[in-house]
């Protein structure tokens, strides 16, 4: 286990496909790096993206990935990704419904966990390209479980499904 009091390096995936999708993110960003025990250094572009599962006829999601440095635990983390997700109204109805914010743990250092309520990495990562490839854009030679994430990205069964890339909002560069 990594000690709680060190400085961890996070990957978080953020998406929105509901109401003010790209002013979501952007306050989102900012909400989760609100706090001295995270400290954000590196924020993807945002690309668009056809939702993957959940009900038919959802809307496009927006989805970009941040760096955070973070003394927070695992668990801390995610119970803070939590509270912004409910900051901006999340509600869980439908599983991979639309939502106005989801925000997952991709990685935390290199940590591993198999347990239900935070696994570590995010066990459907690997396969997601909304979350490879903004995350390639962001650190071209980032690697996931060994793979680099644009070869991962490339292979990745949503990958026709990104329709367009967004400039980064200024609001949130580091
Ligand atoms: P998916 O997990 O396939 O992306 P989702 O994001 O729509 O689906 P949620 O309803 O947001 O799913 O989350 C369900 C549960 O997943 C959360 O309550 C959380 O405890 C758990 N979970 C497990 N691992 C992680 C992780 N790495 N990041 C965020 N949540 C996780
Ligand atoms: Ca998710
Ligand atoms: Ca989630």
């Amino acid at each position: 286990m990594t000690a709680p009091s060190a400085l961890t390096r996070a990957i978080l995936a953020l998406g929105s496909n509901l109401g003010e999708r790209e002013g979501t993110l952007a306050s989102a960003v900012a909400d989760l790096v609100d706090r001295p025990e995270v400290r954000l250094q590196n924020v993807s572009p945002v690309v668009t993206t056809k939702a993957v599962g959940g009900p038919e006829g959802q809307p496009d999601f927006l989805n970009m990935v941040i760096a955070v440095d973070t003394t927070l635990s695992p668990r801390e983390l995610l119970a803070h990704c939590q509270a912004v997700e409910l900051a901006h109204h999340r509600t869980r109805e439908v599983r991979w419904g639309a939502r106005t914010l989801d925000v997952d743990i991709v990685t935390y250092g290199d940590e591993r966990s198999d347990d239900p309520v935070l696994t570590l990495p995010h066990p459907r990562a690997a396969v997601r390209a909304f979350v490879l490839y903004p995350w390639s854009l962001m650190e071209p030679n980032a690697t996931l479980a060994g793979e680099s994430v644009a070869a991962l990205a490339a292979k990745a069964p949503d990958m026709e499904g990104i329709v367009h890339v967004l400039d980064v909002p200024p609001a949130v560069v580091p």
